[in-house]
């Protein structure tokens, strides 16, 4: 079971995970599996100065503190159906390194609402990148409100996630280049 006791974080559920104590951002036989049995996968989401920015950061994406094991901080959401889950590294500038899974919050709660994007917004952009469409923030407003969206996401909040997209679909394009190359 996944579920969150906040008395007591450090509890013995994940002793399967104190084995895997590196964090690999990308890992094909990662022991982690996601909702559909497939493994997490993790891009880089950011940075945190400390472990107070670490934990407030979290907070604001819907996550709580899970366990930490040596330099790694491990964080999952509130909700124990929900895939989405941060594994946090101390790296030797001392400063945390935040890696989050690929899947998403799979739930609209408050706390994910905070952090930015509706679930429906995040589709909405990613349509549009997909279909080649301008994605700057003034369009994806208009194609917000096109759709009757009423409470709207900041500019900021828009080009970060338009941002995060391009990354990871950068990695995908590299990953393709890479399997196809085995080909030959
Ligand atoms: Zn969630």
């Amino acid at each position: 079971m996944n579920f969150v006791e906040s008395a007591s974080p450090l509890n013995n559920s994940n002793a399967s995970r104190n084995d895997n104590n590196i964090v690999q951002p990308i890992e094909k036989d990662s022991p982690v599996k996601n909702k559909r049995g497939m493994p997490s996968e993790y891009s880089h989401q950011g940075t945190a100065e400390n472990i107070r920015e670490l934990k407030l950061k979290a907070k604001e994406n819907g996550l709580t503190f899970k366990d930490s094991v040596g330099r790694n901080a491990y964080f999952d959401c509130k909700n124990a159906n929900c895939g989405y889950k941060w594994k946090c590294r101390l790296n030797d500038d001392l400063f945390y390194e935040i890696f989050e899974t690929i899947e998403e919050h799979n739930h609209d709660n408050i706390a994910a609402r905070k952090n930015g994007l509706t679930n429906r917004q995040k589709d909405i952009i990613i349509h549009r990148i997909n279909g080649m469409k301008a994605v700057n923030p003034k369009a994806c407003l208009q194609a917000f409100r096109n759709e009757g969206i009423r409470s709207l996401p900041t500019n900021l909040q828009v080009r970060n996630f338009v941002y995060q997209q391009k990354q990871k679909s950068k990695k995908n394009i590299l990953k393709l280049c890479k399997d196809n190359r085995s080909i030959y």
